[in-house]
Parts: structure tokens; sequence; C-alpha cells
């Protein structure tokens, strides 16, 4: 088995590592780490929970420790392009841990926050900046930001950045890297208009291609309920309510939604908290930090929101609606049996909804065992309590649902007027902090909420039987699933 010591890796990285208690690199790890040390290109096919952070992290910090110079003033040596402040947030606290011994800058720079704290950061140049693209034109538009001294070049999550909208921003940053440098792509699927876009940035790469580990996925137990759309809410209730669950995510399609499920609950007496694009900066990191905590049982989110959130001991995912993409049911299910823990992943179907689970079980080479909660006399009783707590949302056939609910308002604005995300000017939203050039953790402000209550009542008779369905284990039929399918 490799270990971390025998990759060459620089001394004050090896300590970083050791602090953390990491000692075997990951599969990418193993792959990457070799690779991007001797400066080649590369091509990575892996998704978050693979380790894949840190496979490029690891070897850009080595390269830039070992032949250290100046960055120049307002720019940068490493970029690495992110599709959410979440996630950038992340990976910028990855580098920041293992450059924690090597005296070298780390900053993000997003859309939400100001833009004075991060033209500071940028003034006097810095090692590594992660990035969302929107903000980074806005910078490079206004000049407080210059891409001439980029050795190496970072896109991460490409297939999310397409979904954004970015990809004309960043061929238009791409467009002003200078020619001789190192890219680096990460992607968990591979369509057609991101391999074209690979074909474009990079030079002879390197490929590497990590299908997440069949054992996470067979660690999860799935399970599915058929429900009537509006009787979802006191069924999550009831869910949520028991012992077992201890901190879940449920993800809804919209914004709206996500706050309307998270507005249900907690009138119905469980702490919870949403997360989407249209909260600012400071409501995401209070909620996160909340859920982090503790405090809030369940933390109601979009896709894009959950993408790149890196929370540990999730016991439960609910799937209060499947997603419009088989894709994101896997990334969804992921969230919770990380580390080598089980987790619970339920699913909600109604009627409209057939059609997406059919797609989800092809794509993922499974049936996910089913319950019927329809006609169900509790659940319509506590449908009619729940109506009462929190006016019935509209409901809206997923078919027909735009696609662009999941898009940050704020990119939407830019893509409607410039055509493609360009963004032109700032727009300061306000906020707080972020972007600053900083060492060490920095993790969030604590901002917990702590309204107290906290268990569900479950209002609605149990009925139904277990929920959870058998225990999925060795001989389950076939649940590994490819992002390369
Ligand atoms: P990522 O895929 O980069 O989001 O990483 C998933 C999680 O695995 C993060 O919490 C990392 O800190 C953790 N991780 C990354 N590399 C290792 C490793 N070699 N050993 C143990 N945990 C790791």
């Amino acid at each position: 088995m490799t270990q971390f010591t025998d990759l060459g890796l620089a001394k004050p990285i090896l300590k970083a590592l050791a602090d953390k208690g990491y000692t075997q690199p990951t599969p990418i790890q193993a792959q990457a780490i070799p690779i991007v040390m001797k400066g080649r290109d590369l091509l990575g096919i892996a998704q978050t929970g693979t380790g894949k952070t840190a496979a490029f992290a690891l070897p850009i910090l080595h390269r830039l420790a070992e032949d250290r110079r100046p960055a120049p003033r307002r720019g940068f040596r490493c970029l690495v392009l992110s599709p959410t402040r979440e996630l950038a947030t992340q990976i910028a606290d990855n580098f920041k841990a293992y450059a924690a011994h090597l005296g070298l800058s780390v900053a993000t720079i997003f859309g939400g926050v100001k833009y004075g704290p991060q033209m500071r950061a940028l003034a006097a140049g810095v090692d590594v900046v992660v990035a969302t693209p929107g903000r980074l034109m806005d910078h490079l538009g206004e000049k407080s930001a210059t891409l001439g001294g980029v050795e190496i070049f970072v896109l991460d999550e490409a297939d999310q950045m397409l979904d954004l909208g970015f990809v004309v921003p960043i061929r238009k940053i791409a467009s002003q890297l200078p020619k001789d440098r190192q890219n680096l792509f990460f992607s968990a699927t591979m369509p057609g208009e991101i391999g074209k876009l690979a074909g474009e940035l990079l030079k002879n790469p390197a490929s590497v291609s990590i299908t997440p580990q069949a054992t996470t996925v067979e660690r999860i137990d799935q399970s599915l309920i058929y429900v009537e759309a509006q009787r979802k809410r006191p069924l999550l209730a009831e869910l949520l309510a028991d012992k077992s669950v201890e901190r879940s995510i449920v993800f809804t399609r919209t914004k709206r939604g996500a706050d309307r499920v998270a507005k249900y609950l907690t009138a119905a007496g469980i702490e919870s908290a949403s997360i989407h694009g249209d909260k600012t900066q400071g409501q995401r990191e209070r909620a996160l930090a909340a859920f982090k905590a503790g405090e809030v049982k369940a933390l109601v989110a979009t896709d894009i929101a959950a993408r790149g959130i890196d929370v540990n001991d999730i016991s439960h995912v609910f799937n209060y609606e499947l997603p419009n993409v088989p894709e994101a049911y896997v990334h969804r299910i992921g969230r919770t049996a990380r580390k080598g823990k089980d987790g619970v992943a339920i699913s909600f179907c109604c009627d409209d909804e057939r059609s997406l689970l059919k797609d989800i079980e092809k794509a993922t080479r499974q049936k996910i065992p089913s319950f019927d909660r329809r006609n169900d006399k509790a659940l319509a009783a506590a449908a009619a309590v729940a109506d009462k707590l929190a006016p019935a949302e509209k409901y809206v056939d997923p078919r027909k649902a735009d696609p662009r609910n999941n898009v940050p308002s704020e990119l939407r604005r830019k893509r409607n007027r410039n055509g493609g995300g360009q963004g032109k000017s700032a727009q300061g939203k306000g906020g707080q902090g972020g972007g600053q050039q900083a060492q060490g953790r920095g993790e969030g402000r604590n901002g917990g909420r702590g309204k107290g209550g906290g268990q569900g009542q479950g209002k609605a008779a149990a009925g139904g039987g277990d929920f959870r369905g058998p225990k999925r284990g060795v001989q389950q039929v076939e649940t590994r699933w490819s992002p390369i399918d």
C-alpha cells in the first residue's frame, strides 16, 4: 500500500498530512499526485468524496514550494476555478490546511460578499486563488486581478460549471492565461461539451478515472416511499422524528421549495434551516455552522447548494423530491455514509416523479426497495394539519419544472444580461468578510440559532412498517455507478 511518505512530497506537506491523521493516499491521490508533481496536464474523472481536492492541492503546493517566487501584484501563481462558493471555500480550506507549514498564501474570490477585502487580498499577489468564474471576471474587468502570473490552472467540477452556464466565462478566463502553464481538469461526468472543453484546455494530458467506491454506495441503506405530493411534508416530519435521525440533509428541487419545507419543519418543532443560492453568504455560513454544530437536525438544500458541502456524520439523506438528472441522485445520497460510516437514504416519489425514478434506477443499475404510503389516512390527516402550519405549496410537475430554478438568481441575472455570464461590473451585494488572505483553517464564524425544541412529534401515526427496508448487503445486485456511463 502506498503511503504519503512514498510520494516525494515536501516535508512540511507531510507534516500537515500527519496533523490531519492522513497516512495513505486515496486511489485518485496515489495516481494523480506523481503526475501533477512532474508538471503534466491531468484529466481527472472523479467526484467529491474521492479525495480529489488533496489529489491536486498536495502536488500543487509541492511545486509552488519547490520553486518559490513572489506572485505578481494582483496576480496569483495557481488559479482554481470552482462552480460554487461553498466548494471554493472548502477547496481553499484544504489548501490552507496542507500549506500550514509552508508559508504560502491562499485566498478565495466569490460573489455574495464585498469586493474590498478581495481586492486587498489580491493587491500584493497571492500564491493560490480559489475563485468562482463570475466574480473573477468582475475583478478582471476592474483590473483588480490579473492572470499573467498563473503557472497552474485547475478547473474543478467542470460538469457542474456547464450546468451553471459558466462555459463561456471559463473560455474567456482561459484565453487570458499564459500559454505556458499546467492544466488540471476535474469532472464527475464527461458530457460531450465538457470533453470538448477539456480538449481545448489540456495539452497531452494523463488521465485518471475513479468511479465512486462501490462500498460507499453499498453502505447506504436506500429506500423509496411512494406518497402523494401534498403528503410529503407530514411524512418527512414523521421520519425526522425517528431517534435514528441524528443529522440529515433534505433535498428539494427548487429554492422556494427548500424554504417552504424548512419553514414547515420549524413550525412542526423540528430544528431546520435551508441553504440555497438566494441566501446571502452570511445566511449560508450560519446555516452550515448550526448544522455542523448539531443545532439543526435537518438542512434543507437544493442540489447546487449542497455540492461540495463536506459535513461528516450525516445519518440520513431525504430526497423530498427526486432530482431531474439521475447523477444527482448519486451525489445526493453520497452525502451520507462518509468516512466508513453507514447511512440511510430515503426518497419520496409521487406519481409525477415515476419517470425520474425510472431514469435513476436505470443509471444506477439497481431497483430501490420501495414502500407504499399512498392512501394513508393518518398522513392525510397530518397533511391537513400541515396546511394550517404552513400553507401548502403549489405543486409543480417536475417534468415541466424549469431547471434554471436551480441556478442562483445572481447568475441567472448575469446570464440573461450577458448571454453567458460575462459579468461586467460589480454589484457589491454586501455580506461579510470572505476572500481574505489567510493561513490556517478559518472555519465558520459560529452563528448558530439554537431556538430550542428539536424533536419532531411525528404527528401522523407510524403505519407502513419499517420504512427503511432490508439492509442492502454483500450480495446486492449491482450498485456500482460509473460516472462515465
Ligand atoms: P474530497 O473528495 O476532496 O472532497 O475529500 C473527501 C474527504 O476525504 C475530505 O473530508 C477530505 O479531507 C478527506 N480525505 C482526503 N484525502 C484523504 C486521505 N488520504 N485519507 C483520509 N481522508 C482523506
